[in-house]
């Protein structure tokens, strides 16, 4: 599903020059729960947004099923990216003027703007089903600051899934919340897993990486681990 083939990623300010990511092969397979760790710094940000194709590698190659990122100009690749993944953050990311349904009705919109069909009642729709898989349908006039940490990131997790993509990036989602919230959030993402989703999340809490299929492990850019936890994911 997404293949880094020896991917360097160095960061060049007018001084200095970090080495963000070293020669890093993995293959994420179709279906597949991922987790990413390492300390702070390590290069996972980095990693994730290679993979979400929001930033490029300075060396090797990303491939999205079987087909090089490289090939893809650029109105092709936001396409791709608004198409086939969703993102989470750990801060939520939420629009605070924007209502709980609006704020899930975004990524339809950008789609509609860039040729796709969607009326206003489908997209509607299609927001309300969100909310109701993350279990907020009763929350869909409220605004961000109205909700607690735990909610924001259901109304995230919702806008992520909105347009059904297939992968779901999360950037340590669990990060800001207390563990009770914590496991109501990865409860959510593994329902979105088991219904066929990819998923590739940081994280820095080791209960939460165990309860996913495979865990990376990075340290200094460099990949330092890949264990199998359990069984997951279904093809290449
Ligand atoms: P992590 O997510 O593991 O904390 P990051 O991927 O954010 O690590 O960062 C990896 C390294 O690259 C760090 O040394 C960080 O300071 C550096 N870095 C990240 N983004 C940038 C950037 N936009 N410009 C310069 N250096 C950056
Ligand atoms: P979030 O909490 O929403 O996941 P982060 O705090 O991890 O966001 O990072 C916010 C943004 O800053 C990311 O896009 C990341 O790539 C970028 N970033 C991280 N470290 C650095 C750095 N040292 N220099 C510049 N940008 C960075």
């Amino acid at each position: 599903m997404i293949t880094l083939q020896n991917i360097e990623k160095v960061y060049r300010t007018s001084s200095i020059e970090t080495l963000a990511l070293n020669n890093i092969n993995i293959n994420i397979r179709k279906g597949e729960f991922v987790s990413i760790m390492g300390p702070s710094g390590c290069g996972k940000s980095t990693l994730l947004n290679i993979m979400g194709l929001l930033d490029e590698p300075s060396k090797g190659n990303v491939a999205i099923d079987g087909q090089l990122v490289k090939s893809y100009r650029d109105k092709e690749l936001a396409a791709l990216r608004n198409q086939k993944i969703g993102l989470i953050f750990q801060s939520f990311h939420l629009i605070n003027d924007l209502s709980v349904l609006d704020n899930v009705e975004i990524p339809l919109l950008y789609r509609s703007r860039n040729g796709g069909s969607a009326s206003g009642k489908s997209r509607l729709d299609h927001a309300k089903e969100a909310l109701e898989k993350v279990g907020l349908s009763n929350r869909t006039k409220h605004f961000p600051r109205q909700l607690s940490g735990g909610q924001k990131q259901r109304v995230a997790i919702a806008r992520a899934i909105v347009g059904n993509p297939e992968i779901i990036l999360a950037d340590e989602p669990t990060g800001n919340l207390d563990s009770v919230m914590g496991n109501e959030i990865m409860s959510i993402l593994q329902g979105l897993n088991n219904d066929g989703a990819t998923i590739i999340m940081v994280t820095h809490d080791e209960s939460m990486a165990k309860k996913t299929d495979r865990l990376i492990r990075l340290f200094d850019g460099t990949q330092v681990g890949d264990s199998v936890l359990r069984a997951g994911g279904a093809g290449p």
